[in-house]
């Protein structure tokens, strides 16, 4: 076995799980990361509302992926550019080529703002380093006027950030005094807030509360930076002072050269045992697949789990067996110090409960304790999941005035 070479792209939430498990087994693992960085994403969600923003070496909320990698594993910088699944290779930008005899595709997603016209000219997000802190300073600008928080195409990573963002901003205006100048509008391609209905109906009352307007079927077409107008397919036009618009998500390059992807470039992939469609060795995870889940972090995880088992089954002689369950599981805040969970999978969809003070502190501690945790392969918190889910709708929220 340990001849087997397996090559993992990506070394984001995903793959470097993945590659650490198999290398605690013995087996041969070199994983290939375009940056040498993994980063802790959902911190981007806090940055448009810090003070102070962390200073640091690298990037924000980074560190280096070969120092939360098995010793073992070997690590290679460098962007791969193409995949030649039928030569058991990878091509890597400036590196040549890495010979593998299984592959696993963990490279996340990439971003396509000229999908809608007008975005690049208008539109802020918070869903990189970069794009956070440019928000964060056309946020300190603001004095009031019309705030659009937008979700244009789905699928998109982490579902319930738009939403969190939403709240926390209607936070951070009541804090600083501007809320009553402010209307906040929540856009909404769906016929709903959030596209899981059960957390939807959670939500939206508490949006309508706190004097949100939530428009539903709103398929951002354009946006007009002269009229300062967001404007939808369903002929529909909201204006804004400042305008926050999730990216267009899509496959990365390399997966859509590779003719691995489908139209969006997502990997089609067999939603318990995480082949990739049609091709042997092959497995992919995280948000880089087309798995009918959130494309999350959590996700991404428990894939790498079953990815790890099924591999180390095949490379033993036996069929793979290891099956993602659709388990998915998110902290999401609500603003005003307060957040909920949202925990599901194939089968069960989510019951969250009302938002509360304690789910609000189990995520600031996951956001710490990620680092010794997850790329280890633990999931803490899943104990906390489990007493919210049985203490369901305390109704804290609907005691407390705002
Ligand atoms: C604002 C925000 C908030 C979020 N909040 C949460 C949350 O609360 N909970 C949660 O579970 N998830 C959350 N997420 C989502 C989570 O961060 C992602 O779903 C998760 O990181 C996906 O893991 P992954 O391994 O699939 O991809 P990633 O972690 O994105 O890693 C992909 C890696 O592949 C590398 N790569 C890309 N292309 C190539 C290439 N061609 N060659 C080599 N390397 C390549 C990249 O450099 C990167 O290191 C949030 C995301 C955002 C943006």
């Amino acid at each position: 076995m340990a001849k087997d070479r397996v090559v993992v792209v990506g070394g984001g939430t995903g793959g470097t799980l993945a590659a650490n498990l198999l290398a605690r087994r013995g087996v041969r693992v070199t994983l290939v990361d375009s940056t040498g960085w993994h980063t802790y994403q959902p911190n981007y969600l806090y940055l448009p509302f810090t003070d102070r923003v962390p200073t640091g070496g690298g990037p924000l909320f980074s560190r280096r992926v070969n120092g939360l990698l098995d010793g073992r594993v070997e690590t290679v910088v460098g962007e791969v550019t193409g995949i030649d699944h039928r030569a058991g290779r990878v091509q890597v930008q400036k590196g040549g080529s890495l010979p593998y005899d299984w592959l696993v595709l963990a490279p996340g997603t990439a971003y396509y703002p000229d999908e809608i016209q007008g975005y690049r000219e208008a539109a802020h997000h918070f869903y990189s380093q970069e794009a956070a802190l440019c928000l964060r300073e056309a946020l300190a600008s603001f004095r009031g006027g019309d705030v659009v928080v937008g979700v244009t195409t789905i699928p998109y990573k982490c579902p319930p950030a738009p939403l969190e963002f939403t709240l926390m901003l209607d936070a951070h205006l009541r804090r600083l005094g501007l809320r009553e100048k402010t209307r906040i509008h929540f856009l909404s391609p769906l016929p709903r807030a959030f596209t899981i209905e059960q957390v939807s109906e959670m939500v939206a009352p508490i949006m309508e509360k706190r004097g949100i307007e939530i428009h539903t079927f709103f398929n951002t077409e354009s946006v007009d930076p002269g009229a300062r107008v967001v404007r939808s397919l369903e002929g529909d036009e909201v204006p804004y002072d400042l305008l926050v618009l999730i990216p267009p998500h899509g496959g990365v390059p390399a997966v859509r050269n590779s003719g691995l992807g489908d139209r969006s470039g997502w990997i089609p992939t067999d939603r318990h045992l995480l082949k990739v469609l049609g091709h042997e060795r092959l497995y992919a995870l995280g948000d880089a697949t087309d798995l009918p889940v959130s494309k999350s972090g959590v996700a991404a995880h428990f894939q790498a789990e079953a990815v790890a088992g099924n591999i180390l089954a095949e490379m033993a002689g036996r069929t793979p067996a290891h099956a993602y369950t659709g388990r998915v599981l998110c902290f999401a805040e609500t603003g005003l110090g307060r957040a909920t969970i949202i925990s599901f999978d194939y089968q069960h969809p989510p019951r969250p409960p009302f938002p509360n003070r304690v789910l609000h502190w189990a995520k600031l501690a996951f956001n710490v304790l990620y680092w010794y945790t997850v790329p280890q392969g633990r999931v803490p918190l899943r104990g906390v999941a489990e007493l919210e889910e049985r203490r369901g709708s305390v109704g804290e929220e609907a005691r407390v005035g705002h």
